[in-house]
């Protein structure tokens, strides 16, 4: 889950340095933050409407999994498991490890993909890697006693290594895949969750976990004519390796385009770049792109490492989080809330200018250096981080397509349309990322008396911890909103996981049938959760983005935790000590 106002990684100092702009340079380029932002709003006020998860028919394509070697054929299934999780990636793994530590034997994973690894699975893209730290990323690493084998893990490595946790942990035993669950309903005389599947399967299960990822869904821009492209084309995380080669090599004598500039295209255009014979980028807003810096592990450094290691990390990186705000000025004084927020942004803008700076001293173009700079706020988008992004653009053969906030609007038989031209393409690649899952869910839920969770939630989302929500027994949520964000995102699955595993055990161990949260219980986190929010009018006021549903409306209570992770800990701790206290029975 994504929020804007919870990261501020350029004010990692405690203290400030006296700033040597006046005030009038940083508010021009706030104004200009804002020329952009309207125009790109102007062009799509629909927000995320402009957008299509619903791949079928000629579409289908774009959902279709390339990388199942064959259709599976079964019986539907009609038996009964403790845990039944929706979703086979890092939330399943991470959690069923700590169930298993508590005794936990019958639990199944159902997955779309033909495998374990959710992200992992679908994103095979050339030049797939994960923006976080491997050593504090791959979660479970004390356990297994793996250590990645550099500090930024690319997707193999880490697809692979969620397969070692479902070996280790024999979660493949009763694992069913190529599986998509379409409904969840409470049996309240039996007290179990009836998990239904489009292979027909009716699942009883004591326990559900909703573990099905945030960004799941390959979307689509809709782009008028795009069924019309003769080419060859297909989503990011979708790759077509029997077109393109294992490494790229069949595309030697193509021309080949990809819209979309976000995190998988600055990871994929490098190797692009390298292997077509032209590569086109169709770009409406520019990423940022920081310096990636990337090493092999040390193996004497490796060695040095002591049993719990990673726990002792992430204790550490959890106390630095509550320090990165500025709340003194230069000589130490406190500052006001206002003045606190002026100089977060004027920090903010000065590392945006920063990377303004990088992009001139590598792009030799002008016009192309010009068009590659991002106008708005640090994290108003997701930040990127490569090394051969932006040098990709000096090679002859790659040229930018900058559409300056409109997009791409028309697609051809030939290829892509814009100001009058046509781009005539062999493959069309679509890096338009993923629909963002408000609620954690998305098949149909029916909890006690039938109530349908999207009705629940129809006038905003309802939890306790973004884990339990009322009327739910038995089941939990994963990685959706009213918990908080955190840009290494299994460090926050690790923390809800652990909590689940515990609930769980809490349920065992007391010969309980059920644990719910009270309403009120979930009340008092919703209010909790609204307190924490719109400090700032940052998310209204940045570039529209998936971040922030694409400059649409967003109720308060509909977002992350804003209240920090050690608080959010601390409530969860604090739950497992004394279930009772937050009316979890
Ligand atoms: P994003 O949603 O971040 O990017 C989609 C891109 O498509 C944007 O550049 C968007 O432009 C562009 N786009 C949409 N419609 C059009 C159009 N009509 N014409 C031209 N361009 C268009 O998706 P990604 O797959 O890149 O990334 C999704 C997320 O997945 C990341 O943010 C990250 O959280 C995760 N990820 C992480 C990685 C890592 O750890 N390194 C790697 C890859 C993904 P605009 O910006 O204007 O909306």
């Amino acid at each position: 889950m994504t929020d804007t106002t919870s990261s501020e990684k350029p004010l990692a100092g405690q203290k400030l340095k006296r700033e040597p702009k006046p005030q009038e340079y940083y508010d021009a380029i706030k104004a200009r933050f804002a020329e952009e932002r309207d125009l790109r709003l102007s062009y799509r006020p629909e927000g995320t409407s402009q957008f299509t998860t619903e791949l079928d028919g000629k579409l289908k394509v774009y959902a279709t999994d390339p990388y199942a070697e064959a259709e599976i054929t079964r019986d539907p299934i009609t038996d009964y498991v403790e845990v039944l999780f929706i979703g086979g990636g890092f939330s399943a793994l991470l959690t069923s490890a700590r169930l298993r530590q508590a005794g936990v034997e019958s639990i199944r994973i159902v997955e779309r993909g033909a495998d374990v690894g959710g992200t992992w699975y679908w994103n095979r893209y050339p030049g797939v890697a994960c923006d976080v730290v491997a050593y504090d990323y791959l979660p479970l690493l004390d356990e297994t006693g793996y250590v990645p084998t550099r500090h930024y893990a690319g997707g193999q490595e880490i697809w692979d290594y969620c397969k070692m946790i479902a070996d280790k942990y024999s979660l493949y035993d009763l694992a069913v895949f190529q599986t998509t669950v379409t409904s969840t309903i409470w049996n309240a005389e039996e007290k179990v969750w009836e998990v239904g599947t489009d292979r027909g399967d009716r699942m009883k299960a004591k326990f559900v976990v909703c573990a099905n990822g945030t960004l799941t869904m390959p979307k689509l821009a809709k782009i008028a004519g795009m069924e019309a492209f003769q080419g060859h084309s297909f989503h990011t995380s979708r790759w077509d390796f029997e077109y393109t080669g294992s490494d790229l090599e069949n595309l030697g004598d193509k021309v080949v385009g990809i819209i979309g500039t976000g995190a998988t295209a600055v990871q994929a255009v490098p190797n692009l770049a390298k292997a077509a014979k032209e590569l086109y980028v169709f770009q409406r807003t520019p990423s940022s792109i920081d310096v990636r810096d990337d090493w092999e592990t040390d193996p004497e450094w490796a060695k040095t490492l002591k049993p719990g290691w990673q726990a002792r990390r992430r204790e550490r990186a959890m106390k630095m989080g509550s320090l990165t705000a500025i709340r003194v000025d230069a000589d130490g004084k406190e500052i006001s809330a206002e003045e606190k927020v002026r100089l977060q942004e004027n920090a903010n803008i000065d590392y945006m200018m920063r990377i303004h700076k990088r992009i001139d001293e590598i792009v030799e173009d002008k016009a192309t250096a010009d068009a590659l700079k991002p106008w708005y706020m640090f994290m108003c988008k997701r930040p990127c981080f490569h090394n051969d992004y932006l040098p990709s653009f000096n090679r002859p053969n790659v040229h930018l397509i900058d559409t300056h906030g409109k997009g791409i609007t028309e697609i051809g038989p030939d290829g892509p349309v814009f100001e009058g031209t046509t781009y005539k393409l062999d493959l069309l690649i679509y890096a338009t990322g993923f629909e963002v899952q408000k609620t954690g869910t998305w098949n149909q839920i029916l909890g006690e008396a039938g109530q349908d969770l999207q009705d629940k939630y129809a006038e905003g989302i309802r939890t306790l911890f973004g884990i339990h929500t009322h009327g739910f027994p038995n089941m939990f949520v994963m990685g959706g909103y009213q918990a908080p964000f955190n840009f290494n995102l299994t460090d926050m699955l690790q923390i809800q996981g652990d909590h689940i595993a515990a609930c769980i055990a809490h349920v065992r161990d007391n010969g309980l049938d059920t644990i719910d949260c009270s309403a009120q219980a979930e009340e008092d986190w919703v209010q909790e959760v609204i307190k924490h929010r719109g400090k700032t009018n940052r998310n209204a006021e940045c570039t529209p983005g998936y971040y922030n549903f694409e400059g649409e409306f967003n109720r308060r209570q509909d977002g992350n935790y804003n209240g920090g992770m050690p608080a959010y800990l601390e409530f969860l701790k604090a739950s497992e000590q004394d279930f009772a206290k937050f009316d979890l029975s």
